[in-house]
């Protein structure tokens, strides 16, 4: 898989006849950062962002939380979005730097209805980052790491299973499937409503789970509590 991404965006660059000036680098895991190493050989002086947190090939330049960079004319704002991995960040364009819409670039922290497993940070800290991504403009799109849409909308469905918004999405992206197109991006704000690692706040999710707040428990608590149940289940249902 990543080989072909390598070859596709190399092609890509040769045909537009320009060269590669920054890699806004999400993680360390081999399908986000493998190419990092023969891109840089290729483009010397491209750089390389991500956080230092996280063991990134040839890295240039380590990005604190929501630090602030430019790619040509087109601005980026860095969150630190620990969770899935210890040095996981995301990426947002501003739309207005390039006459388009604004842009989230969520690696493997949030995808289509779903979000990356906790491989690297407790449910606390992926509640945290999640929370980041959903403070966004209702209106940013969504370009997640991995196109996973049509089996987190099915799981969706078992933990929330009375919501039209999230059927209407799932057919429309079976359609999409079928005639091999890609489902993203979708909006922070069409997230809200179907994604249940964003709806840690629902009522007939925490029904559906058979969570309820404790007497004492702090409101955070209890939706970290509501993530990690809801991503315990998912990783379940994938084994499935
Ligand atoms: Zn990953």
């Amino acid at each position: 898989m990543f080989m072909f991404y390598f070859s596709f965006l190399q092609a890509h660059l040769e045909r537009e006849g320009v060269a590669l000036e920054a890699i806004l680098c999400t993680h360390k895991h081999w399908d986000h950062s493998g190419g990092n190493k023969a891109l840089k050989r290729k483009y010397k002086s491209c750089r390389v962002y991500g956080s230092a947190y996280d063991d990134i090939p040839e890295l240039t330049h380590a990005l604190a939380d929501r630090e602030q960079l430019s790619v040509g004319r087109l601005q980026f704002q860095a969150f630190f979005t620990p969770g899935h991995t210890v040095g996981h960040m995301i990426y947002v364009l501003d739309g207005k730097s390039g006459d388009g819409p604004d842009c989230l670039f969520s690696g493997d922290l949030l995808f289509l209805a779903g979000c990356g497993r906790m491989f690297e940070g407790s449910a606390e800290t992926m509640l945290a980052s999640l929370d980041t991504a959903a403070s966004l403009n209702d209106n940013t799109l969504l370009w997640p790491g991995h196109e996973y849409a049509a089996d987190n909308l099915k799981f969706a469905a078992e933990v929330e299973p009375e919501n039209n918004v999230r059927d209407r999405k799932y057919q429309w992206v079976l359609h999409r499937r079928l005639e091999k197109n890609s489902t993203c991006p979708s909006t922070i704000g069409e997230e809200k409503e179907y994604n249940p690692f964003l709806r840690t706040h629902c009522k007939d999710l925490h029904r559906a789970l058979g969570l309820e707040q404790g007497q004492n428990e702090e409101w955070n608590h209890f939706r970290a509590r509501v993530l990690e149940e809801v991503r315990k289940r998912k990783d379940l249902f994938k084994e499935r």
